[in-house]
């Protein structure tokens, strides 16, 4: 793996076309900076890596596109020290977002193949802070909960009541919510008193969130 001047000049080109389509956020451009994310992508794609848009990854899944994963981060509201659950590891890129603004992740995949190449990789590239779990997001996880933040990265057609209740009071958790080819980003709030309230930020496309895992 190798972050040349070449790859450099073309993330800050994406960096200035993500403040261009409305992010805001210094420290979430500042991860787009600084993630080589031509490292996720097999190397005959490496160019694709900065372009604005979704990517097929290994198992038929793919690598959100960039602008997605930084309003998923900004509308998180991430504190450093936030005890973050990512159901839907993937390429594993998003989850180094969240641990590139301090903290501590938890992520989950549900395919095997994808869960060994990703977490071995997590460590090649110095994110192994980040925990990798294999299993089904459906059930979250009730050993590390609960959690101040949960990032759902693949579309889910009712939000798993066993996620609401691994949140904590207070706590935040973004779901694109919808069973069709589009999804309505939401972000779920869990008050103190533990009743949610639900706001509605636009229309995204995800892979669907399965049930059960694959060996
Ligand atoms: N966050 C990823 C992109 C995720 S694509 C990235 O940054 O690259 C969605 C991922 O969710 C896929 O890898 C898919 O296998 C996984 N997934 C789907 N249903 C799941 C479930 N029930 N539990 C865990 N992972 C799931």
């Amino acid at each position: 793996m190798q972050d040349t001047h070449r790859n450099k000049g073309l993330r800050q080109k994406l960096v200035n076309e993500l403040r261009a389509k409305g992010i805001t956020d210094e420290q979430i451009l500042n991860a787009f900076r600084d993630i080589p994310r031509h490292y996720f992508l097999d190397k005959t794609f490496a160019d694709w890596a900065y372009k604005d848009v979704a990517f097929p990854i290994d198992a038929d899944q793919t690598i959100s596109q960039p602008y997605t994963v930084a309003i998923q981060t900004a509308l998180l509201q991430v504190k450093k020290k936030d005890k973050i659950l990512e159901i839907g590891t993937g390429s594993g890129f998003q989850a180094c977002v969240l641990a590139y603004l301090g903290a501590k992740v938890y992520t989950i995949e549900r395919q095997k193949k994808l869960f060994d190449k990703t977490e071995k990789f997590l460590h090649e590239i110095g994110f192994g802070s980040v925990r990798t779990l294999y299993g089904d997001g459906y059930e979250g996880s009730p050993r590390f909960a609960p959690f101040d933040k949960i990032l759902l990265t693949a579309a889910a057609d009712q939000i798993p009541d066993k996620l609401i209740q691994q949140l904590k009071p207070g706590g935040i958790l973004v779901v694109p919510l919808g069973g069709g080819d589009v999804q309505k980003m939401l972000r779920i709030t869990k008050k103190e008193d533990g009743t949610l309230s639900s706001e509605s930020f636009g229309n995204y496309s995800f892979v669907p969130f399965l049930r059960g895992v694959q060996g």
